[in-house]
């Protein structure tokens, strides 16, 4: 039978993923929809035949829901996966987990109390063929150890609402999930540089950044973060090994020939960029859910990310290298 499916959070990706589970994913269905934003949620709510709830909280206790997606607000995650995994229903959150370490914490250990994983983090990079293809390669060795990483992410433009901890919480935060999963190593060490800025910053937002992360066996990942880097939605990833590269080529499907340049397009965003591994991430979501075999980025994922993201946070006020310690991985996650 389909998964009755309810939606926390109607904004930009809300709204997406909306679209995603009732066109493309086989399944499921949306059934119900909440915002705080209840004009937009019940408009949406009529647009695709739900229900509107005036709450997250009476959308999971509903029985018109199987399983929850939360794509509201950063500072509201935590409380809605915990009340999904007080109702033992399955939960995907969009990253961040939560917006600190103890809240992912407080997630991990009520899922351990349940005896059983129910939440996947919205970590869509590990669904993307790019990734894909190089953590394939990694695996092999064909090329040796991996020893430096040199990763961008670049976004055309940032607005006013977007302010200097944001470049890791919500830009970077991908990277750090998506580097760990290539090469299978935790980090030890985050530093975080900040040099000149571009003049299209604003005065609450240091643009760009630059974080160093070091792992357990001493590769070294230098990640670009530049939000307002005027020309497109740039994902770079090139990994140095000891006898050759591998790197993300900026995918394209036409090149364009004109006025005696032959060139590609690069993505104007990240729905774009990324639509074939979000369409592929809710995919396997649904059809895990329907094995019984959760197999996408766990609540330990989000909280190892949120420990490097506090970390990060650190090095950037000290400007000193800041020690990641993490404890042991519960039997749980492994
Ligand atoms: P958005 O457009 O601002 O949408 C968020 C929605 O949540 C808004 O409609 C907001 O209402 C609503 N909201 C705020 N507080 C709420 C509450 N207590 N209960 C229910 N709804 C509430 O933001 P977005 O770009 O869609 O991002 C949503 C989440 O997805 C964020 O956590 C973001 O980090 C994540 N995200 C992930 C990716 C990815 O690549 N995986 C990409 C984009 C976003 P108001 O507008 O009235 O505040």
């Amino acid at each position: 039978m389909d998964l009755k499916v309810g939606v926390i959070g109607t904004g930009a990706i809300g709204i997406e993923h909306i679209r995603r589970i009732n066109e493309k994913v086989q399944g499921a269905f949306v059934t119900a929809v909440s915002d705080i934003n209840i004009e937009q949620a019940t408009k949406l709510a009529n647009q695709i035949n739900a229900v509107f709830f005036e709450t997250g909280e009476e959308l999971i206790a509903s029985s018109n829901v199987d399983i929850v997606v939360v794509t509201s607000w950063d500072p509201t995650h935590e409380k809605y996966v915990l009340e999904a995994i007080k109702h033992g229903k399955y939960v995907f959150c969009e990253k961040p987990l939560a917006t600190d370490s103890a809240g992912c914490k407080r997630i991990v250990d009520a899922e351990i109390a349940a005896g059983k994983k129910l939440v996947q983090v919205g970590f869509m990079r590990r669904y993307d063929r790019g990734y894909i293809e190089l953590k394939r390669a990694i695996e092999t060795r064909q090329f040796g150890e991996p020893l430096m990483l040199h990763c961008a992410h670049r976004n055309p433009t940032a607005d006013e609402n977007y302010l200097t901890p944001m470049a890791i919480i919500n830009t970077g935060i991908h990277e750090i999930d998506a580097l760990r999963w290539l090469l299978q190593e935790d980090y030890v060490s985050a530093q975080m540089i900040l040099p000149k800025q571009t003049s299209f910053t604003h005065e609450k937002l240091h643009d760009p950044q630059v974080l160093i992360l070091e792992t357990t066996s001493g590769i070294h990942i230098d990640l670009e973060i530049f939000v307002n880097c005027q020309f497109g939605y740039d994902i770079k990833c090139d990994v140095v090994c000891e006898t050759g590269e591998i790197g993300l080529e900026d995918p394209a499907y036409t090149h364009i020939k004109s006025k005696g340049k032959n060139y590609t397009e690069i993505s104007p965003d990240w729905q774009t960029r990324f639509v074939e591994a979000y369409d592929y991430e809710f995919e396997l979501w649904v059809r895990s859910i329907q094995t019984g075999k959760l197999a996408g980025p766990t609540a330990w994922d989000g909280y190892v990310a949120a420990v490097t993201m506090d970390a990060c946070g650190k090095a950037r006020e000290s400007g000193e290298k800041v020690k990641i310690q993490l404890e042991d991985c519960p039997a749980l996650y492994k």
